[in-house]
Order: C-alpha cells, then structure tokens, then sequence
C-alpha cells in the first residue's frame, strides 16, 4: 500500500463560507499542487483544485474521517504556481473565498467533465504552434516609434496615455509581435472592455497574427468554445488571448505581455460575486510574473493617472507607473472642433437646438455621416399624468419604468417588471397620459419627422439608424448595424454609450452629445471623469480619416456652457481635467488620494439591512478597541454611517451600505480581515435572520 497524499483542496463553496475556506482530502496516488481533480462534497461531485499538499495528515480531523478525491484530471497539466498565487491574492483583497475565486475563473465546462470526455477534447485541440506568421502592419509614426522603445526598455508597468486615433492599437499589435517573434513560446494577453462592442478589433488581431495563435475569451461565447480557448490558453497553443475582464484569469504559462485597453472603462470590474478589478489585477499578475503591462487610453482613470504622475520639487516621488504619452493623431487627421450650444438661449424644450439642426442638414446634403449620442434608451424614462401627478413608477424598485413605444410597454430597466401602457391614468382616469424627458427612441422618430425633406446627394431620403441594447438585443444585430454605418448607408447615427466606445468609424463628421448635463451635479463623484471619458471618446468617432469632407465637428448641448468639464473638452485637454478633478479629491480625501470599500447588507426592509450593518460596526469598533494595534487601526480608517443605496430598492429588495475610507490600502484591509470574521457571526445571529446577502466591494465603482 502506497501512503496517502494529504491534500487541501480549493472548491466552489458558498460565497460566504470565509476567506480560504479549503477543504481536506486524500488522495491514493501523491499529486501536486495546482492539478486539477473531482471530488465528493455533500451528495454531489464536483471540479477541484488542489491547492497544498500537506507531509501530513490534518490535525483535529480523524484521518478516516477525510474523504478520498474521485478521480484526477490528469490529461491537464497543472495550474502553476502563479496562477495559484494570482488566485489567492485576488480571494483575499476582494475578500472571497478561494474556493469561489478558483472555480469561477475556470471555464464552467470544466466542472462537468469526466476525465474521458476532458481526453476527447483535448485531443481536438491544435497542436503546439508553430513559428508565428504574423503579417507585416503599418509603418510606425514618431511617437509609436518612441513609444514602443520606451516599452522594450524599461520594466513599466506603463500607462500609454494616447489621444483617440493615435495608433494605440497598433503600437499595442507590434508589442505583441516582436515579443512573438523574439521568443517561439511567449504568450501575451490584451484586454478590452467589451469584445462585442469592437468585433473590427477581432477582426484585426486575427488578420495580424493568424487565427490559430488567437483566441477570444468572453462571456458571449458558448461552454465549448470557452472550454476550447481556455485549453489553449493553457497549454501554449494559443500565443495570444485577446479577452474581456474574465481573462485577466485565463492560465497562460507562458504569459510576458499584458495589455489593458481603454483601461479607464468601468466595465473592468465585475459586479457580481469576486468584485474585481481586472485592470487592478492585471498589474498585480504583470508583478508577479515579472511580465509587462500596458494600460492603454484617451481618457486613463483617474486612479491610473494618479499612479503615473511624474516627481514633484516638493519631494513627491511620483507614481510607480510610466506615462508614455501619444499626441498627435496618425496621419493628419484632426481632432473636431468642439462647439457648445447654450440651451438657454434656444427654444424652450427644444431636443435639438437650431445650430445641431442647421448642420445635420448641411453633413446629409453633403453625403457625410453624424453620431447623435443621448445616454438614455426607450422612449421616454417615464409616463406622467398632469392631472394628479401619477408617475410610471415600477412596483417593486425605486425607479420609473421607461416608456418603449415600439411594443407600447413600460419596462423597469432594473428588475425587468414590464407590462403594456395603461390607457389612461391608474389613479384618476385621465386618458391623457404623456412621456416626461426623451430616450434614444423618441429622438430617432424625432429626427426623422425633422429631416424628412432633406435628401442624400443620391437624392434619396436620409437613413438614421439607432443602436442602443434594445436594438441589438439579437445576436449578431449589432454586426449587422456597425456594418451598415461603415458603408456608408446610414447617415445618422443615434445611440448610447455604445457607439461612442473604441470603434474606427471613417465617414463620421458631426458628433453631437444631446443632453449630457445630468453627470454635471450627480452624487456620485466619478460622474464628471465617466462623462468627460465619453465625450471624449465620442468625439474621438469623429474625423478619423484626414482630409475627406467637411472639418469634423462636435456639437455639445448645454444648460451650462461655461462648466469647466466642457472647457477642457473643447481644448480636447485630459490633463487639465485630470488636474482640476484630483486636487477636488485631494480637498475631499476620495480615491485615487484614499481608498474604500463598502460593506453592503440586502433584505426585505430597510430597518433590518442597516440594522445588520450597524451591529456590524459597534461590533468592529469594539474588536478594535481590544486588540493592540485596534485604536491606530479606528484612527486611519473611516466608517461611516449607514445610509440606503441611492436606488436604495430592486426586484423588493432594500439595500443599504456603509462606506469604509482610509487614506491606507493596508489598514483598510486589516479592519476589513476584522470585519470579515465578525459579519459570519452576525449573520448566525436570530435578529439578523432577515438578512438576505452581504457582500463587501472593495474599491468600490460607484457609492
Ligand atoms: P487608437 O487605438 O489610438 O484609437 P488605432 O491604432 O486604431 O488608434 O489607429 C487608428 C487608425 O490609424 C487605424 O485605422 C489604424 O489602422 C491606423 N494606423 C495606426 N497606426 C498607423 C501608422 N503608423 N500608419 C498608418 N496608419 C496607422
Ligand atoms: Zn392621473
Ligand atoms: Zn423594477
């Protein structure tokens, strides 16, 4: 009888189960860490992922009493010690178990796989590639020049702060190359916020480095696909993942490149489960394997801006990034002029003021192309009857249900509850119900009764199409949309947030934000760097190729026209903005300057979420008040009092939270290694029985 190998295991445990949370199991045959087996856990067997081997049986357990593994993966070889090191860095600052961590990092079709179907994939998989065929791309400018010394120098990590159209994705594309071609196993890793939004950006890649050496990783992808890039991600088949935030994960041996483009895109942190931030953990992967990083954008996070700020006479030694900076765009393309229009001097309740208007006309007449951005789908964001004030309020959140005229329902945009318009008021009859404000919807029907009479130089009637979630709910809708602006047969463009991000559009002259006051005086205080990152990024869709059509515009309807957030867009200046944004989060002590966390509880009232929270917190400070270093902790670190989530209310759920602030990442997290104790036993607790989730986010998004 060989003796057994003890093993700690890492398996999907219930997000709360506390941080490690491995469990104990023998195993026959000795293995090493990271391989991957079955287990038996409950009446279920389930993927695991060996995480220690111990010399020696547990203590406090009687030997007999740890089960045996079922079975080993073995056609896998095992997940190195990075990946394991990557895995439990991010369980403990996100404050998850390894457990939950680990198995949701691998693909969901791992888990139900027996050893011999695992085979039969594998076997299908292409063999280690060859030499890399990279075809030749575009002869470099100056500054990409420059830049890519910079990058093949010095260790980084880098932020490439390069305006919109100033080839950062080409210097991006040669970095990956000549790392390829200077090493037959090297592998590199590039990020982007979402892939369906820039299927061109696939497209490129794949065109670039052949379709064998990529592979794509995100979640429009089905369980066998997944399955498939991820093996050959791992086993070095793959040379290049090209990937949304769940592929900062993605095992690659091999890894010496990671590139985060449009690092500034809220999308990077997942909200859900393990609230990470994979830009934040691309960073922390890139340390950890001596790899380089790249953080590429227009418009870079003011966190990121931050970290890469130069040394000061006063003795600030700077940030731990490298700032790479790319003006100039390529070729002679030029950024659009930028043009505030005061809404205040415009007929009252006017959508689109007579300037936008005015050169609409002219850019159609013409044969040229407009993007109309208004951050806001369906028809109107609520129904209201003048006579006594009832609103389209959704039962079951704190929030209005929107208006979609298309179908004639009202939809709440955040738990779903949908049903069709009323015919007259709910509450007193009145038949006359009217939309209140405008979505995207109601600004394409608009439009077209606005222009109906202005003809295409074909002499053909103008085209406008709309692409928002509602019209590319389908699959491949949106292809198709993108498609039809490319060439040419749209002349209007109106739509969200998603047509302003990332894509090349060649024939876009005229980009107008229709009303983008709402972020000026929200309480959330990234609004002004998420509404400044857009407006960026929109005016950046315009004027791409130099010298075709008119000069490129963008056109900004205002109630404020002397913000200084529209100031510094007009001179297309980030720094500037950057500059005045940081010194208010200096003044107030918010992140980048300090750092949070928010603790969160969900139940069905109020009173029991912040009830449980508050105890939480005496609970804390009474913890700290006995440990030795528990006062210096109480003082560096902030809690604040407990308030409702500002949509304090969904799907009949009451939220409420309570924010953490330290101007140290280190004493936030050892009060939160407290907390994290403490909120297992209250939970157990009677009084707390109505709780029906907590969850903590660190570096929270949004407060
Ligand atoms: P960014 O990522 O900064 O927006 P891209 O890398 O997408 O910029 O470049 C914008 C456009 O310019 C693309 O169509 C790209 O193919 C082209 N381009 C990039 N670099 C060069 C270059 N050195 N010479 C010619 N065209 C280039
Ligand atoms: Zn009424
Ligand atoms: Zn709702």
């Amino acid at each position: 009888m060989t003796s057994p190998s003890w093993l700690d295991i890492a398996v999907q445990t219930p997000a709360h189960s506390g941080v490690g949370g491995l469990l104990s199991y023998r195993s026959p045959t000795p293995l090493a860490a990271g391989q991957l087996v079955r287990v038996p856990l409950g009446r279920r067997e389930v993927l695991g992922v060996v995480w220690r081997v111990r010399p020696e049986a547990p203590s406090g357990i009687a030997p007999s009493a740890i089960k045996e593994i079922t079975a080993v993966l073995d056609g896998i070889a095992p997940l190195d010690a990075q990946w394991l090191k990557l895995v439990q860095f991010s369980a403990q600052y996100y404050q998850r178990s390894i457990g939950e961590v680990a198995l949701s990092a691998l693909p969901p079709q791992l888990r139900d796989l027996n050893p011999t179907q695992l085979a039969r994939r594998l076997k299908k998989l292409p063999a280690q590639a060859g030499p890399l065929q990279a075809s030749r791309g575009h002869v470099l400018s100056g500054q990409q020049t420059t830049v890519l010394q910079h990058l093949a120098e010095q260790a980084g990590p880098f932020l490439l702060f390069g305006n919109t159209g100033s080839g950062k994705t080409e210097v991006y594309l040669q970095a990956v190359q000549s790392l390829l071609a200077a090493d037959p196993r090297a592998q590199a890793l590039l990020m982007v916020p979402e892939i369906n939004l820039t299927p061109q950006l696939e497209a490129r890649v794949q065109e670039r480095f052949g379709r064998e050496a990529v592979v794509s990783m995100h979640s429009g992808l089905t369980g066998a696909q997944r399955l498939k890039s991820w093996l050959a991600a791992h086993t070095g088949a793959a040379r290049i993942v090209l990937g949304t935030r769940m592929a900062v994960f993605a095992s690659m041996p091999q890894l010496q490149l990671i590139v985060v483009d449009e690092e500034h895109d809220p999308s990077y942190k997942q909200q859900e489960g393990a609230r990470y931030s994979a830009r934040d953990l691309a960073v922390y992967r890139g340390h950890l394997l001596g790899a380089k990083v790249v953080l590429g954008s227009a418009t870079p996070s003011l966190e990121s801006w931050h970290q890469s700020r130069p040394p000061d006479a006063d003795g600030d030694p700077g940030g731990r990034y490298v700032r790479l900076h790319m003006p100039e765009r390529v070729g002679a393309a030029a950024l659009p002029q930028v043009r505030r229009v005061d809404m205040n001097h415009q007929a009252r309740r006017a959508v689109l003021s007579a300037p936008l208007l005015a050169t609409l006309q002219d850019r159609v007449a013409k044969g040229e192309q407009s993007m109309l951005l208004l951050n806001r789908r369906g028809y109107a964001p609520v129904l209201h009857c003048a006579d006594c004030g009832w609103k389209s309020a959704c039962k079951h959140c704190s929030a209005f249900r929107v208006f979609h005229k298309m179908d004639r329902t009202l939809r709440c945009h955040h738990c779903g509850f949908t049903d069709r318009v009323p015919r007259a008021c709910p509450d007193c009859g009145n038949a006359d119900i009217a939309p209140l404000g405008r979505g995207t919807e109601q600004l394409e029907e608009h439009l077209a009764e606005l222009l109906a009479d202005v003809k295409r130089p074909d002499g053909k009637p103008v085209r406008i199409a709309r692409i928002d979630a509602d019209t590319t709910r389908l699959k491949g809708a949106l292809e198709t949309q993108l498609a039809q602006v490319h060439s040419g047969e749209v002349d209007i463009l109106v739509g969200t947030q998603m047509i302003a991000k990332g894509h090349d559009f060649r024939r876009i002259t005229l980009v107008a934000a229709i009303n983008p006051d709402s972020a000026l005086f929200s309480s959330d205080f990234r609004a002004p760097e998420r509404l400044f990152a857009l407006l960026m990024q929109a005016a950046g869709r315009a004027g791409r190729a130099a010298g075709q059509g008119s000069p490129s515009e963008m056109l900004v309807q205002t109630f404020h026209p002397k913000h200084p957030l529209f100031d510094a867009l007009k001179r297309h200046d980030y720094p500037a903005f950057a500059a005045s944004e940081l010194a208010e989060r200096n003044a107030a002590s918010l992140p980048p300057i300090s750092h949070q966390a928010l603790l969160r509880a969900d139940a069905r009232s109020q009173d029991v979420a912040q009830g449980f929270l508050s105890a939480a917190r005496s609970a804390l400070e009474d913890v700290l008040g006995r440990i030795p270093d528990g006062p210096q902790l109480l003082a560096q670190v902030s809690l604040y009092p407990t308030v409702p989530l500002s949509m304090q209310r969904v799907a009949d759920v009451e939220r409420a939270q309570m924010l953490l602030e330290s101007p140290s990442r280190s004493d936030l997290h050892k009060v939160l290694t407290q907390l994290h104790a403490l909120l297992h036993q209250l939970r157990s607790q009677p009084e707390h029985k109505g709780v029906i989730r907590w969850l903590v986010d660190v570096d929270p998004q949004a407060i």
